[in-house]
């Protein structure tokens, strides 16, 4: 199929998690294939897009990166509300940011919208022989909450396409109307 004939989805993706956790540099690696390790913290939230083929259709994503700092944690709603799916960050070299993670999902299926994607990302993968949060502790929390865990490396860039891919193919496709 020609990719001007494929259904065009538009996503609003919002990433949440810990200040330090690599959201903005998953986002950059996303969406430039850039890794720079002095990226400059987000104040209140970035936006960015970035467009990706699937079999039969085509996604558009409208990112917006969160600053995870305490004082903007307000804004978060903001954010979330209309959002078809949410990318929730921990590190996996810093146990008290999955922590952080699991308050946001919890605030995610409390307030979220009723359909929303949860991913949960254990990013810095790339840092094994520092590791604090377990695989399989992850997994099973994420199998209990109804989220997907995937993990990543913002630096290394292993994981971060799969993980915006399965975002697209999970977002139900009547959640937003195609646009063509
Ligand atoms: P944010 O506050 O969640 O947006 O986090 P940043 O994207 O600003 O990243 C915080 C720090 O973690 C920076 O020093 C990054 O260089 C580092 N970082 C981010 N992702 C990775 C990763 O995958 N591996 C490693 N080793 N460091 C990372």
């Amino acid at each position: 199929m020609a990719s001007s004939s494929r259904a065009m989805y538009h996503f609003k993706v919002v990433l949440l998690g810990n200040s330090g956790v690599g959201k903005s540099c998953l986002v950059n690696r996303f969406v430039k294939d850039t890794f720079s390790p002095d990226i400059e913290s987000t104040i209140g939230a970035a936006f960015l897009t970035q467009t990706i083929a699937l079999e039969t259709e085509t996604v558009k994503f409208e990112i917006w990166d969160t600053a995870g700092q305490e004082r903007y944690r307000s804004l978060a709603p903001m954010y979330y509300r209309g959002a078809q799916a949410a990318v929730v960050v921990f590190s996996l070299v810093d146990a008290e940011s999955f922590a952080g993670a699991k308050a946001w999902v919890n605030e995610l299926q409390k307030h979220g919208g009723s359909d929303i994607v949860i991913a949960l990302a254990g990013n810095k993968s790339d840092l094994s022989h520092v590791r604090k949060v377990d695989r399989d502790t992850a997994i099973e929390y994420a199998r209990a909450t109804g989220c997907f865990y995937l993990e990543t490396s913002a630096k290394t860039a292993v994981g971060v396409n799969e993980l915006f891919q399965q975002v697209a193919r999970r977002v139900p496709k009547t959640a937003a109307p195609p646009r063509r």
